[in-house]
């Protein structure tokens, strides 16, 4: 299953964060896409809004993972983009906060995303101009077997967006600017 959007503000993006925090069930694993600037933290932003995280969240670029505690669930703000992250992020026994209990989400994870777990919502952020940006928003299943509680969890997170100010629904399978 998949969503596409265009956000036309900052605050459309963590709008849309919010509600991912909100419902996303224990467990998930988000992946975040997108060059610099894109808007990967200010949807973590709205992220922690939605768990309900008073927290001022920021890009962990310097460390490996930032734990915030005390909301719904606990958010795992991982950022995978410095050279050499793969291997610390294994090293380090990450896995112990991936897909277990809270809200897994990890920024710049192409890199790494062969040693996330499935299922995973992969969510990819582009520019289209300086305040506009495709979102699309992707289950990743896991290969075999039934659907698990998670999956379908996270299916119902994906159908329940709704558009709102500032944020439209933008069909499309091929995540382009609008504007080529
Ligand atoms: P990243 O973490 O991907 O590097 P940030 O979230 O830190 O990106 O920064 C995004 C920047 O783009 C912010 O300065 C924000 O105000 C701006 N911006 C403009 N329009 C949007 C939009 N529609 N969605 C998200 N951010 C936007
Ligand atoms: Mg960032």
């Amino acid at each position: 299953m998949r969503r596409s959007f265009r956000s036309t503000s900052p605050e459309a993006t963590e709008a849309l964060g919010e509600h991912i925090g909100r419902l996303a069930p224990c467990g998930t694993v988000l992946t975040l896409d997108g060059d610099l600037g894109a808007g990967k933290t200010t949807l973590v932003r709205g992220i922690a809004r939605g768990l309900g995280l008073g927290d001022d969240v920021s890009s962990p670029t310097y460390i490996l993972m930032q734990a915030h505690e005390g909301g719904r669930l606990p958010l795992y703000h991982f950022d995978a983009w410095m050279e050499g992250r793969e291997k610390a992020l294994l090293a380090e026994g990450a896995d112990e906060f991936l897909g277990h209990d809270g809200l897994a989400v990890v920024e710049w994870a192409d890199r790494v995303e062969d040693w996330l777990p499935l299922p995973r919502l992969a969510v990819v952020l582009a520019h289209v101009d300086p305040e506009t940006r495709r979102v699309d928003l992707r289950l990743v299943a896991a290969d075999r077997g039934e659907a698990s509680h998670l999956e379908g969890a996270l299916e119902g997170l994906l159908a329940g967006i709704q558009p709102s100010e500032g944020l439209e629904e933008a069909p499309g399978a091929v995540p382009a600017p609008e504007n080529s």
